[in-house]
């Protein structure tokens, strides 16, 4: 009994101690491995930056050749109009404080609306006769990518892009499947014929024309597929891409558009890049991701990258452009044709231009 009494009043006064000093080794270990799991994802991803990043937005409407005697003075007001409204919408929501994402998107549903370019409403057709889109998007924050291909009555692919990142586990989605998720997820449908424009009909009968002699695609001498790239208060950077493809394109055909690491690729960790120009030699050399592995790996400068895989498409027999942004507000303009529509918006302005010897203020910076 009195052994009883003992050991009771011993364990009594060391069962606190005991549970005081368990708790305080539980609370020492779980901050450690907090730490860690901090420190690990930091050594992934670029710092943050210490102070708001400068506002960026670029977006390009296409390259190509120059039509002989230039554009018509008006279609050339209304080329310039239409960027310039792709940049003041994108540049709203990167001012107002919303996502680099959320810019590109708005700048490019803008352009996918104009029948101007080859992406949504203006896109070209294909031999068959019939409007085949593609398009992608990707966030430099965490990799996240979404891409649709080969659809025909989506009105906006890139906002199907945006749902596949923001509403599925899949990067890329093709078809009819695509049309079915972009039903399902309330994205408006449109009959076929709401890409019906009689100017892309004319290209296909002038492309059809040149054909039927030979095998080999056409060579397009305009591309007109819009693209943007941005960078937000917070540092981070995005890219999109949206295209009806090349004109007289045959056999499902998927052009580079809508893959990532070619015609569109964004990470924080190097920069975000958009593509417009003869899809399969951007394919063949991985463009957008090429430019921004100089970036990552040889801390090469965003024009030098961009102009060095321009260059290697070029001796590839390929030609188009791409613009660039890295998420320091460095960003570059290349390209291989006479003409790309593009422009670009920071806090210093805005400028648009066509010919390739335009005077350029911030273009390449
Ligand atoms: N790159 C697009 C494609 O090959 C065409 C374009 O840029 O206009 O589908």
């Amino acid at each position: 009994m009195l052994c009883y009494d003992v050991s009771n009043r011993i364990m009594g006064s060391v069962m606190p101690i005991l549970r005081g000093f368990f708790l305080t080794l539980f609370a020492t270990l779980l901050s450690a491995c907090q730490t860690m799991a901090v420190n690990a994802r930091q050594a992934d991803s670029p710092a943050a930056p210490a102070r708001a990043a400068p506002l960026t937005i670029l977006v390009h409407g296409g390259a190509g050749s120059a039509r002989p005697g230039g554009l018509p003075e008006e279609d050339d007001a209304a080329y310039r109009a239409a960027l310039t409204l792709a940049l003041d919408t994108g540049y709203q929501i990167l001012a107002s404080g919303g996502s680099s994402l959320d810019a590109v998107q708005a700048a490019i549903v803008t352009m996918e609306d104009n029948a101007l370019f080859n992406a949504g409403k203006g896109a070209v057709f294909t031999a068959e006769g019939r409007n085949e889109l593609d398009s992608s998007l990707m966030d430099g924050r965490n990799r996240d990518a979404g891409a649709v291909a080969g659809v025909t009555t989506i009105k906006n692919p890139i906002l199907a892009a945006r749902a596949v990142i923001d509403k599925s586990p899949h990067v890329m989605m093709a078809r009819e499947g695509a049309e079915e998720f972009a039903k399902a997820q309330g994205l408006t449908l449109v009959p076929p014929s709401y890409f019906h424009t009689d100017a892309r009909w004319k290209q296909l009968e002038r492309a059809r024309a040149k054909a039927e002699a030979k095998t080999a695609l056409p060579a397009t001498s305009h591309f007109g597929t819009v693209g943007a790239v941005a960078l937000d208060k917070d540092g981070h950077i995005a890219a999109g891409t949206s295209t009806g493809g090349m004109t007289y394109k045959r056999f499902g055909r998927i052009g580079d558009s809508p893959v990532i690491g070619a015609g569109t690729y964004a990470s924080d960790a190097s920069c975000a890049v958009s593509a417009t120009g003869w899809g399969e030699f951007f394919i063949r050399g991985t463009a957008a991701r090429d430019i921004c592995a100089r970036v990552q790996w040889n801390d090469a400068n965003i024009q030098d990258a961009a102009d060095a895989v321009i260059a290697d498409l070029e001796e590839m027999g390929g030609t188009g452009g791409v613009l660039a942004l890295a998420p320091d507000g460095s960003h570059a303009f290349s390209f291989s044709t006479q003409v790309m529509f593009r422009g670009v918006k920071t806090a210093a302005g805005s400028e648009v231009h066509i010919l390739a010897d335009e005077t350029e203020q911030q273009m390449s910076k």
